[in-house]
């Protein structure tokens, strides 16, 4: 709460004020996320941030890090047992459902907004923060991987976002992934006592998971364990390789990672990553069973997250184009007729300077960078005119309120 240091309110833990310029990177990213979504036929489901927990359970999987450690878990007033959303697709699944939309596959979803996870806070981790999703459910095609794939790429890269890396992988279906986990249990059996803590209860509960273990051991460990490609039936593969050629034949550049495994349950078949420098900003596969898990029909869908902040300082911003715009009345009985005109100014960014002498509100208005004074004393009142300022080169001109008007759209 209260700083030891500074004795100032903090925010909880992992949490941070979202304002200035990080504000303006994440509307840029959501506003241009949601065009490039439009065009390719997505539109915006927003879910509530509270949830059952059970919507996470079975679909993200009870011994994935975001169930296991990290959900906010809490039973409310009424005694349900709900959570802060950790993430974003399973929830769409469940609204899916909850709202009838089942009949109008295929189904273009994105969303965007704050998830929670109670991880170890660092850069680029925290335990709130945002991401904008995109869903593409029904039409199961290498296309639609492929495409998904390149809406992001394609995004970041407009954003001004460089140094993205693309890593996919296949990590087959239930029976291929079943035949590989017990292909893992075999090999690392033997060496359990060198595995860690959070890998030995893997090794039991869910294998595939071992792989993707951050520990430096696990992953030496790893390194004797085929590729799961070696496991796929003739179909994933092939469905693969063809998510290989669409990739190729759009030009978009990717290398293959078998260790590619995620962090979620439900992905079958297609995972991707990517990153920039290392850091993962866009996390995302197939999924063939989640709609059915809540109870919807047996249809695959493809999805992926970025992580906002992640792209935090990667996101060009564009200087605004709109021009600013000051009004100053010269003495205090200008004042009620300078704050009529800076009322009816439109279509800009405007100011009202009328505290301080003369040269106070000059430096104001410089200050802010100005483009445009409108500067009214007596001499303007009476006559109904304005005195316009050139902020720029100086100049003035006298006008009235329909030539400040051609004025601030000219300059
Ligand atoms: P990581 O391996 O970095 O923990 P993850 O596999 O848990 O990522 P996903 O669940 O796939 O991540 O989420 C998609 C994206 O959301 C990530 O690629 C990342 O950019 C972002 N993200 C995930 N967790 C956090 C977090 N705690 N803080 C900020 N961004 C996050
Ligand atoms: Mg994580």
């Amino acid at each position: 709460m209260l700083s030891k240091k500074t004795n100032k309110i903090q925010p909880v833990r992992g949490m941070k004020d979202l304002y200035g310029h990080e504000y303006k990177q994440y509307k840029m990213l959501v506003d241009c996320a949601v065009l490039a979504g439009e065009s390719h036929g997505f539109s915006v489901m927003n879910t509530p941030i509270i949830e059952h927990r059970d919507v996470f359970v079975k679909s993200v999987g009870e011994t994935s890090d975001i169930v296991s450690k990290e959900i906010y878990e809490f039973t409310d007033k009424g005694g349900d047992l709900l959570c802060l959303r950790p993430e974003g697709t399973a929830a769409v699944m469940r609204a899916i459902v909850s709202e009838g939309l089942t009949q109008s596959m295929p189904l273009k979803l994105m969303y965007y907004g704050e998830m929670f996870r109670y991880d170890r806070p660092q850069r680029g981790r925290y335990r709130q923060f945002r991401q904008f999703g995109f869903e593409h459910i029904g039409d199961k095609s290498p296309y639609n991987d492929a495409t998904l794939i390149s809406i992001v790429m394609n995004l970041l890269e407009s954003l001004g976002v460089s140094g993205l890396s693309l890593c996919i992988n296949s990590i087959g279906g239930q029976e291929s992934r079943a035949r590989y986990a017990s292909e893992i249990r075999k090999i690392l059996e033997p060496k359990i006592s060198f595995l860690s803590h959070d890998s030995r209860i893997r090794l039991d509960k869910n294998p595939l998971r071992i792989l993707d273990s951050k520990d430096k051991c696990d992953q030496d460990l790893c390194a004797s364990i085929p590729p799961i490609t070696d496991y796929l039936s003739d179909q994933e593969r092939e469905y693969f390789a063809n998510v290989c050629s669409c990739l190729d034949t759009i030009n978009i550049n990717y290398s293959i990672d078998t260790s590619l495994v995620r962090g979620l349950d439900y992905y079958t078949d297609t995972t991707f990553e990517i990153k920039v420098d290392n850091l993962a900003v866009c996390g995302g596969g197939r999924y063939d069973n989640l709609l059915s898990e809540f109870g919807g029909p047996s249809v695959s869908g493809v999805g992926c997250a970025i992580g906002i902040e992640r792209l935090f300082g990667l996101i060009s911003v564009p200087e605004t184009l709109r021009k600013i715009v000051v009004v100053i009345p010269v003495s205090d009985h200008d004042i009620m007729y300078a704050y009529n005109v800076f009322h009816s100014i439109t279509g800009t960014r405007k100011e009202f300077i009328h505290i301080g002498d003369m040269k106070k509100k000059m430096q104001k208005a410089n200050k802010l960078c100005a483009d445009i004074a409108v500067i009214i004393g007596e001499t303007e009142r009476q006559s109904s005119t304005l005195c316009v300022k050139n902020m720029k080169d100086g100049s003035q001109e006298i006008v009235d309120s329909i030539g400040l008007m051609n004025i601030i759209d000219r300059s």
